[in-house]
C-alpha cells in the first residue's frame, strides 16, 4: 500500500463541507456560546469601579441580571452544540465504518494473504474515530476559541494596547512552539494506528490458534510478543504525551510570564482597579482558548492520522475494476476452458505454465498432485480469486476476466477445506448464500447433504446454535453443513477442496454421498483426496509444478502406469 497523506483540502471537500449547514449552524451557536461568556469577564470593571469603589448600588441589579442571563445563554447554547455535532460526528464515524468496510470485501483475495485479520478490524473501527474531532465539537471549538481571543484581544488593545504588545509576545512564542510539536506529533499518531493495528491483528490470531498455541506450548512467545506490542504502544504514547505536555506547560508558563509582566508594567500605566482586573480577565480569555487550541490541534492531527491510514486503504483498487470486467453474463451452462493460462503470486515466479484443459458443464475435474504443485491456483483461477497473467480462461466462450464478478460469482459455490461456518445456528449457515429461500428448498439440501441426519438428535435440530468457527460439531458434520450451504445456493460452478482428514467410515460414506447429490449437474472442480471422488470424476489432471503432467480418467491412468500410477501406488491417499 502506498503511504497516502490527506490533506486538510480533501478533508474540507469530503467531510466538512458536505456538513456546512450544521457546521454553521455549531458556528452561530459557538459564537452566541462565547460572547456570553465575555460578559462576565467584561462586567468586572463596572463591578469593581462602579458598585465597590464609588458605591454604585442601583446598577448592581442590571449588572446582576445580565450576567446571570449569560451564563444561562451560554450554558444552553454548549448542550445545543454538543449535542448537535457529537451526534453528527458519530454518524460520520458509522458512516465512515461502512464504507471503509464496504471497499475491504471489494479487495482480492491476494490482498488478504498479505493481512491480518485483526489488523483489518483495527483499520475497519479504530482508524475513523479520529474524525470525531473534526465534526464533533473540536473544530467549532477551534473556531470559537479563535474568535474568543480576537475578541479578547480587541478589549485588551482598547483597556491598554502598550500593556497588551507585552502579552502578545510570549504567545506568539507559544504559538511557534506548538506548531512545532504537531509537526513532530502526527507522524506518531500515525505510527500508533499501525502499532495498535499489529498489536491488535496478533492478538486476533493467537485467540484463533489458541490451540496450536497450547499445543506446542508456545504461550511464553505469545504472552512476550504481546507484551512486546503493548510496550511499543506505550512507548509511542508516551512520546505524544510529552510533546502535548510541552504544549501545555509552555503555555501556562507564558501565561504565568505575561501575568508577572503586567503585575511589573502595572505601576507604570494610568489604569483603574477595575480596569486593571478586567485586562486580566479578558487576557485570561484569550490565553485560555489558545491553550484548548493546542489540545484541539492534537485531535485533530489525530484525526489526520487516522483519515491517512484510511485513505490508504480506500486507495488500494478493488478487485471488480468495471472499466475492465465489462461483460454481464447471464445464466451460464458452464463451459469452462483453460487456454496456455500461467500464473505468478510474485511476479517472475511462474506457478502456473501455460495450463490448457477444457472443463465442459456439468462435467467433475479432479485436480490431484503433490502439496504445492498448483491444483488450489488452478481452482482459485476458476472462481476469479485470481487473474492469469496470461493465456485466457473462457466460461462459456466469454473471457472470465472481463466478465463482471457478480455476474459470474452468483453462479460459482466453493465449499472449501475446513469450510467456514459462522457463529449462528445451522439454520442460518446454511440459508447465508441465499437468506430467502423457502423451507422445502431448504429440507432438500438438508436431506441431500445428510445433514438431518446428525441434526434430527439435537434438541433444537436445525436451530442449534453452533459454537464460534463450529468447534461444537466434528469435522465431518461441518463438512455436510458447507456441503448442504452449497447444495442450497445452486451453483452452475464448483469449486471443492476436499478435506483431507481422516474422517471414521460412517461420516465418509454420508460425505461421498452428499458430495455426489453436490456435483451432480454442476461444473465442478474438486481438489481431490478421496478415491471414490476421483474414481467418479470425468476427467483427472495430475498437476506437477504448475503444468499438467497427466490427464484422463482413474482407469485410464492406472493402464498407463505413469505419475499417477506412481501416485496412487506409493500414497494411501493422493
Ligand atoms: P497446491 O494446492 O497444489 O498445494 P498451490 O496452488 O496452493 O498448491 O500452490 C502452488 C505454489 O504457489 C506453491 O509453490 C505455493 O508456495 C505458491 N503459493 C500459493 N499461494 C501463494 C501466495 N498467496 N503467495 C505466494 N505464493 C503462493
Amino acid at each position: 500500500m502506498s503511504k497516502s497523506k490527506v490533506t486538510i483540502g480533501q478533508v474540507f471537500k469530503t467531510i466538512i463541507w458536505l456538513r456546512k449547514k450544521l457546521l454553521f449552524i455549531g458556528l452561530i451557536l459557538i459564537f452566541i456560546s462565547r460572547g456570553a461568556g465575555l460578559v462576565a469577564p467584561w462586567a468586572t470593571k463596572p463591578f469593581m469601579d462602579d458598585i465597590l469603589v464609588k458605591k454604585d448600588l442601583d446598577k448592581l441589579p442590571m449588572l446582576l441580571t445580565l450576567v446571570m442571563v449569560a451564563i444561562s445563554v451560554q450554558a444552553v447554547t454548549s448542550f445545543l452544540l454538543t449535542k448537535l455535532l457529537s451526534v453528527e460526528a458519530q454518524h460520520l464515524i458509522s458512516v465512515l465504518r461502512s464504507k471503509v468496510q464496504k471497499h475491504l470485501l471489494r479487495l482480492p483475495t491476494r490482498f488478504f494473504d498479505n493481512q491480518k485479520s485483526g489488523a483489518l478490524v483495527s483499520r475497519v473501527m479504530n482508524d475513523v474515530e479520529g474524525v470525531r474531532n473534526l465534526v464533533g465539537t473540536g473544530l467549532v471549538q477551534l473556531i470559537g476559541g479563535i474568535l474568543t481571543a480576537v475578541i479578547s484581544v480587541g478589549f485588551l488593545v482598547y483597556i491598554s494596547p502598550w500593556m497588551t504588545l507585552f502579552v502578545l509576545l510570549p504567545m506568539s512564542i507559544f504559538g511557534v512552539i506548538t506548531l512545532k510539536a504537531f509537526s513532530i506529533i502526527r507522524p506518531v499518531f500515525r505510527e500508533r494506528g499501525k502499532i495498535t493495528a499489529d498489536v491488535t491483528g496478533r492478538l486476533t490470531e493467537t485467540l484463533n490458534g489458541i490451540r496450536v498455541i497450547k499445543g506446542f506450548n508456545a504461550e511464553p512467545q505469545e504472552i512476550k510478543v504481546f507484551e512486546d506490542g503493548v510496550e511499543k504502544l506505550f512507548l509511542n504514547v508516551k512520546k505524544s504525551l510529552t510533546s502535548t505536555s510541552i504544549v501545555t506547560s509552555s503555555g501556562a508558563f507564558l501565561v504565568g510570564l505575561a501575568s508577572v509582566g503586567i503585575m511589573g508594567l502595572s505601576g507604570y500605566f494610568d489604569l483603574t482597579a477595575g480596569a486593571f482586573l478586567q485586562f486580566t480577565m479578558f487576557m485570561v480569555f484569550m490565553i485560555a482558548p489558545i491553550v484548548q487550541m493546542s489540545n484541539i490541534g492534537s485531535q485533530l492531527t489525530e484525526a489526520f492520522a487516522g483519515l491517512d491510514r484510511t485513505e490508504e486503504l480506500m486507495n488500494t483498487p478493488v478487485e471488480d475494476d468495471i472499466s475492465v470486467r465489462t461483460i454481464k453474463i447471464g445464466a451460464v451452462s458452464g463451459d469452462i476452458v483453460y487456454e496456455n493460462v500461467s500464473f505468478a503470486y510474485e511476479e517472475g515466479k511462474n506457478v502456473l505454465n501455460e495450463v490448457s484443459f477444457k472443463a465442459p458443464a456439468g462435467s467433475v475435474t479432479a485436480l490431484v498432485g503433490t502439496s504445492g504443485s498448483g491444483k488450489t491456483t488452478i481452482a482459485g483461477l476458476a472462481a476469479s480469486f485470481l487473474n492469469p497473467i496470461s493465456g485466457t480462461i473462457t466460461v462459456d466462450g466469454v473471457d472470465m476476466s472481463k466478465v463482471s464478478l457478480d455476474s459470474y460469482r452468483s453462479q460459482l459455490g466453493v465449499v472449501l477445506q475446513d469450510d467456514f461456518l459462522f457463529e449462528g445456528t445451522i439454520r442460518e449457515n446454511i440459508l447465508f448464500p441465499r437468506p430467502k429461500a423457502t423451507e422445502a428448498e431448504l429440507t432438500q439440501a438438508v436431506k441431500a447433504a445428510y445433514v438431518d441426519e446428525f441434526t434430527s438428535r439435537f434438541e433444537l435440530g436445525l436451530d442449534t446454535v453452533i459454537g464460534e468457527r463450529g468447534v461444537k460439531l466434528s469435522g465431518g458434520q461441518r463438512q455436510r453443513i458447507a456441503i448442504a450451504r452449497a447444495i442450497l445456493a445452486n451453483p452452475r460452478v464448483l469449486i471443492l477442496d476436499e478435506a483431507t482428514s481422516n474422517l471414521d467410515t460412517e461420516s465418509e460414506s454420508y460425505i461421498q454421498e452428499s458430495l455426489k447429490s453436490l456435483m451432480h449437474g454442476r461444473t465442478t472442480f474438486v481438489i481431490a483426496h478421496r478415491l471414490s471422488t476421483i474414481r467418479q470424476a470425468d476427467q483427472i489432471l495430475v498437476v506437477e509444478n504448475g503444468q499438467i503432467a497427466e490427464r484422463g480418467k482413474h482407469e485410464e491412468l492406472i493402464n498407463k502406469k505413469g505419475r499417477y500410477f506412481e501416485l496412487y501406488t506409493y500414497q494411501a491417499r493422493i
